[in-house]
Order: C-alpha cells, then sequence, then structure tokens
C-alpha cells in the first residue's frame, strides 16, 4: 500500500500521543493510497486492544464517502509490543478487502507495518511512504511549465 508521508507521520504521533493506551482509526484511500487519517476514539480505554466508537466509526465512513476515498486500512498501535497482529486482532479482522496497519512504539523508533488478515492468515503488506503530491491543478501547471521549458 502506497503512504502520503503526511498521514504516516500523523499515525505515529497519534500513537505517541494516546501511550499508554492503543490508538485506532481508519485511513482514507484513494486510487490504492493511504491518503488521510481519521482518528477514532479506543472504546477500550486499553493498551492492549482497541474497539472504535460506533457513532465515530460510522461518521468517518460518511465523511470518507463525500470525499471519495474508501475505508482502505485500519490502523492501531502497539504501546509495548512489536508491530505484528496479536491473537486478538487475528480473531476480529473479518475483512479480507482490508488493510491492517500497526504502529508500534515497543522499540526506540516507531515500527509501522501493514498487514492483510485472510481466513486469519496473515501476509505482511509492503509499505510504501511518498510524499503528497501537489493538488493536481498544480500538478498539470509543473507538467505544462516543463513542456515550455522543452
Ligand atoms: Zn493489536
Amino acid at each position: 500500500m502506497v503512504i502520503y508521508n503526511c498521514v504516516y507521520e500523523k499515525i505515529v504521533e497519534h500513537a505517541c500521543r494516546d501511550m499508554p493506551l492503543e490508538a485506532c482509526g481508519y485511513l482514507g484511500g484513494r486510487d490504492g493510497a493511504a491518503v488521510e487519517v481519521y482518528h477514532l476514539t479506543n472504546m477500550d480505554k486499553s493498551g492492549e486492544h482497541f474497539s472504535f466508537d460506533p457513532k465515530e466509526q460510522f461518521d468517518a465512513v460518511l465523511a470518507m464517502r463525500k470525499k471519495q476515498q474508501q475505508a482502505i486500512a485500519v490502523y492501531h498501535s502497539h504501546p509495548e509490543t512489536p508491530a505484528s497482529p496479536s491473537q486478538e486482532d487475528i480473531r476480529l479482522a473479518f475483512d479480507p478487502g482490508m488493510i491492517y496497519v500497526i504502529v508500534s512504539l515497543a522499540a526506540l523508533r516507531p515500527d509501522v507495518r501493514a498487514f492483510r488478515i485472510v481466513k486469519k492468515e496473515v501476509s505482511e503488506e509492503p509499505l510504501v511512504v511518498i510524499d503528497r503530491p501537489d493538488n493536481e491543478l498544480e500538478n498539470r501547471e509543473m507538467r505544462w511549465n516543463g513542456k515550455n521549458s522543452l
């Protein structure tokens, strides 16, 4: 999955801010890239598991729809354990189309990894961090200027 660097930074920030509890939320995607973060409240108020606030979850999905984004990933943090799905994470991963992003703060540097979990089978999904492109208009102008300079 491609992820904008600002999105990557925001989920690490969220994970740090909610320490020692697990932080959680959605990543809104466009064309397979994670472009926006939707912070949600961890109703469990736990450092070992999370569950979304259903009202916030509903609002986030609506907001994504309005912006022509899809909920392509669920992210959550592991304050004290590595960035791999726990038994609980695997048990609760029902959506084979979803990417599960885990931010681990167990080591000195945050470790962010993504996974698909299909019928309890975990496979790691490569994360490609890219700079957020400027809006399309600016891109078009850059291309235009490029042509002019030839
Ligand atoms: Zn977990």
